[in-house]
């Protein structure tokens, strides 16, 4: 039987004939293979339009709902929601605490506690803060038929057909910050930045410019360790030269450059002005 969505009056936004409870990632990258048939993450974003499915696939039997701790780094499945990525206490005790910042500002808290990672991930989203801020961590995704790859490939590969099955963030001593500009609190952002030392060296990644996420590393060590004010502008005019902005309804491209600038500065200095380092 069909089960039609109504959640705006008597406005449909989406159709399932048939809703599939899959018993193994097997049977749901089968399923998947099918154009007219979509893997369910939390649904925020797929109840947004106006599809008709002929199966959804339900992940929520397989036990990807859960952040596992290991000597190298964290687990993630891609049934974990938000909200629990801004919540757990393991993971939020490293990075600087970056991965609830990223968060924070998504929609609500009841959004957050139906949006998934998987869904975020997989959707890669130009204005994603989630994937700004994991593009800046030693991140990789593990796909059903893909294996695990960098995130930073998957972020540049067209999408498919595959499966995300959880996403790996390794330990590392890395110092990150995140920072973000939006119009309202809880508006996508008009530029998301994510600035990373990792062994003395920095990098950063922009994202909603508006497209993709971007990393850029300092391959010719323009910044020192502890860089000084002429050593960051001259990194700033860098990225300006090198990342592409552009415009939409929320900002020009030149405010989101002059943006970009302005966040980069600030998470540098929020790096190296930090206590007890
Ligand atoms: C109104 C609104 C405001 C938002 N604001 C922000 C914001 O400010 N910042 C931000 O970062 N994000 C924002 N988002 C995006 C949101 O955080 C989620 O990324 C989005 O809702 C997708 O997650 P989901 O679990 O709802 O996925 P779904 O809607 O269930 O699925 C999205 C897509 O991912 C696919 N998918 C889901 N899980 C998997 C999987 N395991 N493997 C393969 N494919 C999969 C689905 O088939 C579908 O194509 C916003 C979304 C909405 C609707």
């Amino acid at each position: 039987m069909a089960v039609i969505i109504h959640t705006k009056g008597d406005l449909t936004l989406f159709t399932i004939k048939n809703y599939v409870v899959v018993k193994d990632l097997e049977e749901a990258y089968v399923l998947n293979q099918k154009r007219s048939n979509v893997v369910l993450g939390g649904i925020a974003w797929l109840k947004m339009g106006e599809r008709n499915i002929q199966n959804a696939i339900d992940l929520s039997g397989l036990g990807l709902d859960k952040i596992e701790e290991t000597e190298e780094g964290f687990e993630i499945g891609s049934m974990v929601t938000l909200r629990e990525l801004e919540t757990n206490t393991a993971l939020n005790s490293y990075f600087n605490g970056v991965i609830a910042k990223s968060t924070e500002h998504i929609v609500g808290v009841q959004f957050r506690n139906c949006a998934t990672v998987g869904g975020s991930i997989f959707s890669r989203f130009g204005f994603s803060d989630i994937l700004t801020c994991l593009l800046a961590l030693d991140a990789y995704v593990e796909l059903y038929k893909g294996g695990v790859i960098p995130l930073r490939e998957f972020a540049d590969m067209p999408k498919d057909n595959d499966i995300l099955v959880k996403v790996i963030i390794k330990k590392d001593r890395r110092e990150v910050s995140y920072l973000t500009h939006r119009r309202t609190a809880t508006d996508i952002p008009v530029i998301a930045c994510t600035v990373a030392r990792v062994n003395h060296k920095w990098q950063v990644v922009l994202g909603a410019r508006p497209s993709k996420a971007k990393l850029l590393l300092d391959k010719e060590q323009m910044l020192s360790n502890n860089p000084t004010e002429e050593e960051i502008n001259k990194f700033i005019e860098y990225i300006k030269e090198n990342i592409q902005f552009g415009s939409n309804m929320r900002a020009s491209a030149e405010f989101r450059k002059h943006l970009a600038g302005v966040l980069c500065k600030r998470g540098i200095k929020e790096i190296t002005e930090r206590k007890g380092l």
